[in-house]
Formats: structure tokens, C-alpha cells, sequence
């Protein structure tokens, strides 16, 4: 039996309790330091399946700015990630892109949608950039 001990900060609220993880052949089986219940979720969450909110840019074409700001609308698996990047790299969208439109939905069947986080307008027809 593999035995190991992990030490998580919970961010669930300010608080910020120091937790430590016990687990066995990759399961938790003891959590300790939390103040509450839910800490003991986000310890298992934390040391099993970390997730992430990831927060990049998009090109934009014919807008008034070339890059848009996105994010995904839920956190995603931490392991995941780098092939999310990869993929919203080579991605291009086309303005005018409003505030919440999905950019690409249920990315990498994560479940999670990438949304715009504002709105860029198309460039005035004529502007020259
Ligand atoms: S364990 Fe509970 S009290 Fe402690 S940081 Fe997490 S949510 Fe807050």
C-alpha cells in the first residue's frame, strides 16, 4: 500500500484553513486542519482532481483590438490546461464578440465553455489600423 501525506490550503472562503491529506494508493482517506465540511470536499477535489479557471486570449479578427480576453466559464482539470492553451492559440474569432459569448463550447468535453470576459467591437468600416 503506497501511504502519503499531502498539505492543501483550502481557498473555498478567507479563512484559509491548512489541511493535511492522508491518502492510500491514491484515494484520501484522513483530512485534518479543516474548520469545516467544505474543506474537507475541496481537499478531496484538490488531491485526486485539481482544477483551474484559465484565463487567456483569443485573436480577434476585424475587431477593434486584436486579442480578446477569455476564460473557461468553470474551473477544468489542471492536467488539461496546456492541450486548452494549445488549442485556444490557433483559435480566431470574428468580430464584434460580446461580453459572456461562448468562444468555444464544452472545450475538450471538459464541460466547461470559454467565454469572452468583454466585448470587442468591430472595427468601423474604412478604419485603418
Ligand atoms: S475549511 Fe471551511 S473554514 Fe476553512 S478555509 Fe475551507 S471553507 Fe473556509
Amino acid at each position: 500500500m503506497k501511504r502519503e501525506k499531502k498539505e492543501i490550503t483550502c481557498i473555498v472562503c478567507p479563512v484559509g484553513c491548512l489541511m493535511e491529506v492522508i491518502m492510500e494508493d491514491g484515494k484520501v482517506v484522513e483530512v485534518t486542519g479543516n474548520e469545516c465540511r467544505r474543506g474537507v470536499d475541496y481537499a478531496h477535489q484538490e488531491a485526486t482532481m485539481p482544477k483551474r479557471t484559465l484565463a487567456t486570449t483569443v485573436r480577434v479578427k476585424g475587431g477593434i483590438l486584436p486579442l480578446a480576453p477569455v476564460k473557461t466559464h468553470v474551473p477544468v482539470p489542471k492536467k488539461k490546461i496546456r492541450a486548452i492553451t494549445e488549442l485556444l492559440a490557433k483559435v480566431e474569432v470574428e468580430a464584434p464578440i460580446k461580453i459572456n459569448e461562448v468562444i468555444v463550447a464544452d472545450v475538450l468535453g471538459t464541460g466547461a465553455d470559454i467565454i469572452a470576459t468583454r466585448s470587442i467591437p468591430a472595427k468601423a468600416a474604412g478604419a485603418v489600423s
